[in-house]
């Protein structure tokens, strides 16, 4: 067993502990057992393999210049405004299963979710120079974070709680509107979390209501979100499932829990209740804090999912650097969903290879990144494959989403 308490990520960790209601441990070095030496040195191999094959699949190499550097693809041009467009004609109706809006939440001045802002500022702000920064499409996405990116984003993290994020002001929902318009997609479900904090947190209220306001509930599905810790989050579900949810976030790495432990299993039969998909945080990111990747080894999964068989659970980014454990992983439940968010090109064909495109959601994990890039990863997979490009891009969503018992969006939302 390693315990590293990782320095560099202090500011994170004291944000997280900040999150988790100031009542975790900073970065404590626990003895649970749930993580081995061998699942270190895995996630450390995964990197190193898929810097090595980039660019060796069938595929080719595909490294651009920031996102409008994907102008170079045959599906996107830069239109006379500077923006990056989609231009293919026959797309389906693509739904977005993975966006986020701004985040502010404990001590950071709110966010006008209704501002138009001269341009997002996403967490790879790849078009922040120009030229762009390297993007390779053929490796788990936030490989392409470098060491100053990285810092950035810790910065903004802390922002979100405590001085307001410059980034976070950009995330708002016409400026959403604005990239699924030159993308094409017509529908994105638009994920909050609950943080755990002793006060200013509600970010699925913030959210709800910013979508009612602005009458773009056709087109912005909201998500709820409960902390497991939270006494009243059975409660919490039914309320946030009466204001118009469609999905519950879980994030077992920020809100520090492992997907089966058995206090989850009232939220999990709740969200049965309702007809609500779980939507969780899946593997590890590898650019998370040290101490959080323990909570999200895919096999920690297996118990959640294997026990609630009439819930639908999506697995958001596929497992990430996990998907190696993800892929036997949902072929062994069939009620897991893969959110094909991060994989890189090669992967997204293994996924469709090994699990069938209607298993597979498209999601853009906006705004962390532009909704071109994982769309553009879709669009060089399925080149000649139309039945898996409509699937991935809608009509897996479409069939999970179906199957949803949506409530209309309430225009007066009862605060608690
Ligand atoms: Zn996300």
């Amino acid at each position: 067993m390693r315990f590293v308490c990782d320095r560099r990520s202090f500011l994170v960790e004291m944000g997280l502990a900040a999150m988790a209601g100031l009542g975790l441990p900073l970065a404590g070095c626990d003895s649970s057992g749930r993580i081995t030496e061998a699942d270190v040195s895995r996630l450390a191999a995964q990197k190193r393999r898929e810097r090595e094959r980039s660019g060796k699949s069938r595929f080719g190499v595909h490294r651009y210049q920031g996102y409008r550097g994907l102008a170079e693809l045959p599906y996107f041009e830069i239109d006379p405004r500077g923006r990056l467009k989609c231009v293919l004609e026959d797309l389906p109706p693509i739904i977005d299963f993975h966006t986020h809006l701004g985040i502010a939440a404990l001590l950071a001045p709110g966010i006008d979710l209704l501002a138009d802002t001269e341009r997002v500022r996403h967490f790879l702000d790849c078009d922040a120079t120009n030229p762009g920064c390297p993007l390779d499409l053929d490796v788990y996405i936030n490989a392409n974070f470098d060491e100053q990116d990285l810092e950035t984003l810790e910065w903004e993290t802390l922002g979100q709680l405590f001085w307001g994020s410059d980034f976070a002001a950009t995330h708002t929902l016409p400026n959403l509107l604005a990239e699924m318009d030159d993308c094409g997609v017509q529908r994105s479900l638009v994920l909050p979390i609950a943080l755990g904090l002793p006060f200013g947190d509600h970010l699925a209220d913030d959210w709800t209501a910013a979508i009612d306001t602005s009458n773009a509930g056709e087109r912005l599905l909201p998500g709820a979100s409960v902390h497991p810790r939270d006494p009243d989050a059975i409660a919490e579900l039914g309320r946030q499932a009466a204001l118009g949810a469609r999905a519950v976030k879980l994030h077992p790495a920020v809100q520090r829990f492992y997907p089966d432990d058995p206090e989850l299993d009232p939220i999990y039969e709740e969200c049965g209740r309702l007809g609500l998909p779980v939507f969780f945080h899946g593997g590890r990111a590898g650019i998370e804090p040290e101490y959080n990747r323990r909570f999200t080894l895919i096999r920690h999964y297996e118990a959640a999912v294997g026990e609630h068989r009439n819930v639908n659970f999506v697995l958001g980014h596929a497992g990430a650097r996990d998907v190696a454990d993800a892929i036997p992983f949902a072929r062994r439940h069939p009620n897991v969903w893969m959110g094909i968010h991060g994989q890189g090109i090669a992967k997204l064909d293994e996924l469709i290879d090994e699990l069938g495109a209607e298993r597979l959601l498209f999601g853009s994990d906006w705004p962390f990144y532009h909704v071109a890039a994982t769309l553009a990863k879709v669009l060089i997979v399925t080149e000649g494959r139309p039945e898996a490009r409509q699937a991935i891009l809608a009509g897996s969503a479409g069939r999970l989403l179906a199957g949803v018992r949506a409530r209309p969006l309430l225009r007066q939302l009862p605060r608690t």
